[in-house]
């Protein structure tokens, strides 16, 4: 975990007069342990396989706390669950392409977006405070070698994919 997000935290914490604790720790440790999006669920998994004995109370409790410490986002990926995403720190206006397919989750920034994004909500006359734009695509390997490593992958991990609308 990075020093800037700990610390953030930290004084996040303290201002709201809450203690440290162990198992909120160690539930931090595992979400910024990479920058992969999840849901509730998957996080669960990743603590059961770490052997974090955290009630699902807990985990809810301190996902809330980070939320409103703005250290992760509640993101929407299209498939009708609250998938959260620790990534938006280093880069707060970053955009998502889901796979339609299997339901791969690509993360970009595009400079020529943001200054769209700045025109245009200048010219309605606001001000833009944070922008995410979500596209949905299918997936090139499946169309062209007719299979996908990622699709096979999600299925073996029992990931859920999402719905097909085309
Ligand atoms: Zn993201
Ligand atoms: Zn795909």
């Amino acid at each position: 975990m990075e020093a800037a997000i700990r610390e953030r935290l930290d004084n996040f914490i303290r201002r709201k007069g809450l203690r440290q604790t162990p198992q909120r720790d160690e539930i931090l440790e595992i979400i910024f342990a990479s920058d992969e999006h999840f849901t509730p669920d998957q996080l669960l998994e990743r603590l059961r396989i770490a052997g974090t004995k955290a009630s699902r109370a807990t985990v809810y409790r301190t996902l809330s706390l980070l939320l409103e410490a703005d250290l992760i986002h509640e993101i929407e990926l299209g498939d009708g669950q609250t998938t959260y995403d620790p990534n938006f720190i280093d880069h707060p206006n970053h955009n998502h392409l889901v796979c339609i397919d299997c339901g791969k989750v690509v993360e970009f920034e595009d400079s020529h977006l943001d200054l769209q994004t700045e025109c245009l909500t200048r010219r309605l006359g606001y001000r833009a405070v944070r922008q995410s734009l979500r596209i949905e695509a299918t997936c090139e390997r499946l169309r062209q070698g007719g299979s996908c490593s990622d699709l096979i992958a999600a299925r073996v991990k029992g990931k859920r994919l999402p719905n097909r609308k085309k």
